[in-house]
């Protein structure tokens, strides 16, 4: 479903990616590990087109991202154009980035209702559901600030989901949660991932990439390292920097 060719980005004359490829079959989980500064946001933000990127290429499905062939050429997309690829990929932060004047309901109901042009009546049906499914059915009339990290956290997977994304995006969704709020967060993912849901997610969470993760990346210094099954590449890791980075973690 993603496929990443040759991706390149800088940020002015740092060069941040450095000939990234990669590729996400439809219903896979593929789970990015690396260093702090290694790429891992960028690449995800490049997905997301919340980055535009250097060189390279990147599809979902067989549709490029950003640009528009023609004539050998690319061309840029326009802002509506984007907008409608942008709708097809969820994402999650590790930030909970609720709106903190609306409900959990109402947070999950804004996109599907403004930008999709969803029936209300059918949007908070479908909250209701979507709400139920990451366990906060009781919890729909509550603002953010009422509402624990990993709640509020779930609310945001919830309100990812609303949009009907083909792919979901996580960049360490759990990491600024309280440990005990962790699991429920987790719990959410897995069973995201089992539903069938392509997923890229950048996490720390070792036991999640060994139990749901298809391929697991190891990034450094803007490349990647490693890739492979993450049974493979947690027990077995060939590259040194690979060994190193995952005895500080494991
Ligand atoms: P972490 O584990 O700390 O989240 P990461 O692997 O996600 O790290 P990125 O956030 O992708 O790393 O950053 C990669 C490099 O790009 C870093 O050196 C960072 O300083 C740089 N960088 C990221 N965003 C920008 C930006 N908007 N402008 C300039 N440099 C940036
Ligand atoms: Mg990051």
């Amino acid at each position: 479903l993603v496929r990443i060719e040759g991706l390149h980005k800088f940020f002015g004359d740092h060069h941040v990616l450095r000939g990234i490829d990669l590729t996400v079959n439809r219903g896979e989980v593929c789970v990015v590990v690396g260093p702090s500064g290694s790429g891992k946001s960028t690449v995800l933000r490049c997905v997301n087109q919340l980055e535009t990127i250097s060189a390279g290429r990147i599809f979902i499905g067989d549709e490029l991202i950003g640009y528009r062939e023609h004539g050998g050429r690319l061309h840029d997309l326009t802002p509506r154009q984007i907008a409608a690829q942008r709708r097809e990929v969820g994402m999650v932060f590790q930030r909970f980035n609720l709106f903190p004047h609306m409900t959990a309901l109402q947070n999950v109901i804004e996109a599907p209702v403004q930008v999709k042009g969803v029936k209300k009546g059918d949007a908070v049906k479908r909250a209701h559901e979507l709400l139920d499914r990451v366990g906060l059915a009781e919890r729909a009339g509550h603002y953010p600030s009422q509402l624990s990290g990993g709640q509020q956290q779930r609310v945001a997977i919830a309100r990812a989901l609303a949009m009907e994304p083909e792919l979901m995006l996580f960049d360490e969704p759990t990491s600024a949660l309280d440990p005990e709020l962790v699991g429920d967060v987790l719990e959410v993912m897995k069973d995201l991932a089992r539903s069938g849901m392509t997923m890229m997610v950048v996490t720390h969470e070792m036991g999640f990439a060994r139990e749901v993760g298809d391929t697991l990346v190891f990034m450094d210094q803007g490349a990647v390292v490693e890739s492979g099954h993450p049974r493979e590449v947690l027990g077995n890791p060939k590259n040194p920097r690979t060994q190193e980075f995952l005895s500080k973690v494991l």
